[in-house]
């Protein structure tokens, strides 16, 4: 290009997820169809790209650079100066030298592209039916790597040296496999073959075949995926499905299911156009969807639940095993309950062995594992209940640049978090820390996510549970370290994500957090920042009678909160006639092993299973999803405003005027459907109310939600809707999850001091 005076040469600095998703072909390829001279090149800044040509031209690249980056980039900031003219005619790629270090933010796992779909189906590509077929813009990425920089010998596709056609591909610039880390085909990448459950390999047919055949059967395969093993059963089936409940150990939770198509999803459940849009995403999650009648599917999928969750095929395994005579099957992550996912060929045959009686192998190692994420459409914002892959690790990005902090999370659900400049990582799920091997896997995750992107704390943020395993390591470390009253982690989770800085109402609504006064807390109205917070209202704390064994029954809990409100003469209640009263009384009255609790998660279990719900569950928050579920999605005209206490400068919410309330309605006959309408309804109600007095006092009209509780969709949806006609300004989580899973992000938030 000549030097002519029309021209100028420009420097522009890209930063966000740029490296490793295909960024500097997009870049060559766009200035060479404008006709710039110039370069790019990766540094430990960003890319740096420098381009000389005329005025339209460089708007033509301005614009065409937002509207065109790849799938998996992300743009959040670009510099540019103007820079001497040079001679260069041509535009070049710069080859990233091996030891500058580069801070690479490192892509998510993402679902096949359609390009590469097009080519797995397609017979006269060299790369038909190849299970591992991906491209720059899609495919594995944070399971694969060990090491940063992000470059094959550092991933687990080290094993597989590139074949002369795949390294073509792999060199050329112009291709869209151009430096794509994982590209293999049929001669050089992984296989895939089958077993049974001793290891032994099967011979004959193409294992891809013989799986479809297995399972038509109805046996149970494990398969190897992306981030870890599933369990595999025809959905059609429902004796497979009741061996595998039986194998699992799991006798009612929802199996998540993965279909053909989209077209296949719609023939199970009712999907609006979020819902729809959530499924087909590069990051394809689990969808929790409304089921439909009639649908064909086994009935003992989701007993007793009128939400399926499902998801379309992400790798090109998925669609292989989906595109003949299966069109719909359960995938659940492969352990047993609380287990982390397994993930290794030796360890599955193992753990796994007498789950499954066959075994789907490959031989691409998964570095790091991770669940499929869960997602859910409410108030017309698809929010996160699990943000894992394809999502994990995206860093969630703040305004302002910070210290380097460590956040361990909770302890069920568990989540970690680090920080770096105005960057959060928060990892993928990890589980229930209880649990050896999620514990083990959440200080490999700690240390990993250290590693590959270079971030050394400055200090740990724990929660303030002395007894979680997360609080216990992070005082072994030998940093510095902050406690966080868990609650307050929730509020600022959902103030850091909404880019609040100043105080705010919080509504927390939780199963379990520690409190200040060392009882548990969960049903909360606080009052705060990220700097501290005031608890202004809450229910009134009551016992929970055998402490955590309380919440796996329901009655139990309806019995403490029953025998408070009416003493010694306890009402006739159905639902209570067949249980053993005496013993669990007892304990209440002499405190043994009863600590006192204001969890809106226990009130539920207990309204829900004193207006005759289930007294005894079978997982987690399944008395209260079931009680919500029987309100068809009414809240009717039914509601009581709870009578509020007063103490100094705080209220609590009266469990005597609950009670009573919820037994004249139980003696009068009304069904459960009226009952959940009307608790539902009165504690909208009754939040609007308490929220208007907490505003009136403190002229604050920010609210922000925050909580498992909020998961209830009714309760949310009703809620928010409320709290809107009321003129308050409300907040809610749509970046992470309102349960534990999203704590982490809180806890860096106030460890950071903003
Ligand atoms: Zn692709
Ligand atoms: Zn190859
Ligand atoms: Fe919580």
């Amino acid at each position: 290009m000549l030097k002519t005076s029309k021209y100028t040469r420009r420097l522009l600095t890209v930063n966000g997820i740029v490296q490793g998703v295909g960024f500097r072909p997009f870049i060559y390829n766009l200035a060479k169809d404008i006709g710039f001279s110039g370069s790019v090149s990766n540094t430990s800044g960003g890319v740096k790209i420098k381009i000389q040509g005329d005025a339209a031209q460089h708007a033509e690249f301005d614009r065409r650079l937002r509207t065109e980056a790849p799938p998996l980039s992300t743009i959040i900031s670009v510099e540019a100066m103007d820079i001497p003219l040079s001679d260069d005619t041509e535009f070049i790629i710069i080859a990233s030298h091996g030891n500058s270090r580069i801070s690479t933010l490192i892509s998510p796992d993402v679902a096949v592209c359609e390009d590469c779909r097009q080519e797995l189906f397609d017979p006269h590509n060299r790369r038909y039916h190849y299970p591992f077929i991906n491209c720059t813009n899609c495919g594995p990425r944070y399971t694969i790597i060990e090491n940063i920089p992000y470059d094959r010998p550092f991933t687990s596709m080290k094993h597989f040296p590139l074949c002369p056609e795949c390294k073509a591909e792999y060199e050329n610039p112009e291709d869209r496999r151009f430096h794509a880390q994982p590209n293999a085909c049929q001669v050089c990448g992984p296989q895939i073959w089958l077993t049974d459950a001793t290891g032994t390999r099967l011979t004959g047919d193409d294992p891809l075949i013989q799986t479809v055949k297995l399972l038509t059967q109805g046996k149970i395969l494990a398969i190897k995926g992306l981030g870890g093993f599933h369990l595999v059963v025809d959905a059609r089936n429902e004796t497979a499905i009741a061996r595998l409940r039986k194998a699992k150990g799991r006798d009612e939770k929802p199996f998540a299911l993965m279909v053909r198509d989209l077209k296949t999803a719609e023939t199970f459940v009712q999907l609006n156009t979020q819902e729809q849009q959530a499924l087909a995403s590069i990051q394809a999650p689990i969808v929790l969807a409304s089921m439909k009648e009639g649908g064909q599917l086994a009935p003992n999928i989701a007993p007793g639940n009128d939400r399926l969750g499902i998801m379309l095929p992400y790798t090109p395994l998925h669609h292989l095993l989906l595109n003949g005579a299966l069109d719909v099957l359960v995938m659940t992550s492969a352990n047993f309950s609380e287990e982390p996912i397994c993930i290794d060929n030796d360890e599955a045959l193992e753990r796994l062995g007498e789950m499954a009686e066959y075994f789907l192998l490959h031989n691409r190692d998964i570095y790091l594992r991770s669940d499929d994420s869960v997602v859910m459409e409410m108030a017309g914002t698809i929010r996160p209940i699990r943000r894992s892959r394809g999502f994990a690790p995206r860093p969630i990005f703040l305004k302002h640049k910070g210290p380097s902090v460590l956040a361990v999370g909770g302890e069920l659900k568990n989540t970690i978090a680090l920080s770096k400049d105005d960057k959060v990582f928060l990892s993928q799920h990890i589980g229930d820390l209880e649990n050896l091997e999620a514990f083990e896997f959440f200080k490999m995750t700690v240390e990993h996510i250290q590693r590959i992107f270079e971030i050394e704390p400055e200090l740990i943020v724990h929660d303030l549970h002395p007894e979680y395993l997360s609080t216990k390591w992070a005082k072994e470390q030998g940093l510095p370290l902050l406690g966080v009253q868990h609650h307050h982690a929730h509020l600022a989770s959902c103030m850091i994500e909404n880019d609040l800085n100043e105080p705010v109402i919080g509504i927390i609504m939780d199963g379990t957090g520690y409190g200040l006064d060392e009882t548990i807390w969960g049903g909360e109205f606080l009052v705060g920042d990220l700097a501290g917070f005031e608890r202004k209202a809450y229910f009134e704390p009551m016992p929970l009678p055998g402490g955590e064994a309380a919440i796996k029954a329901p009655w139990r809990i309806g019995l403490s909160y029953l025998r408070h409100a009416f003493g010694v003469n306890l009402p006739d209640i159905p639902a209570l006639t067949d249980q053993d009263l005496a013993p669990i009384v007892q304990m209440i009255e002499r405190g043994i092993n009863s600590p006192l609790t204001s969890s809106c998660g226990r009130l539920f279990d207990a309204v829900a299973a004193l207006s005759g719900g289930r007294q005894e569950i079978r997982y987690e928050a399944q008395a209260a999803i079931e009680f919500m579920q029987a309100a068809h999605n009414e809240l009717g005209s039914d509601f009581t405003t709870f009578e509020l206490l007063q103490h100094h400068g705080y209220h609590t919410i009266s469990i005597s005027h609950i009670m009573h309330a919820l037994v004249s309605r139980i003696d009068s006959g009304k069904s459960i459907p009226a009952l959940s309408q009307w608790f539902h309804h009165s504690l909208i109600k009754s939040f609007v109310h308490i929220a208007d007095l907490i505003r009136q006092e403190t002229k604050i009209n920010k609210i922000v939600l925050s909580g498992g509780v909020f998961q209830n969709r009714l309760l949310f949806e009703g809620l928010v809707q409320s709290l809107v006609m009321a003129d308050f300004e409300v907040h809610t989580h749509h970046q992470v999850p309102s349960n534990d899973g999203g704590i982490a992000l809180g806890q860096i938030a106030i460890g950071r001091g903003f």
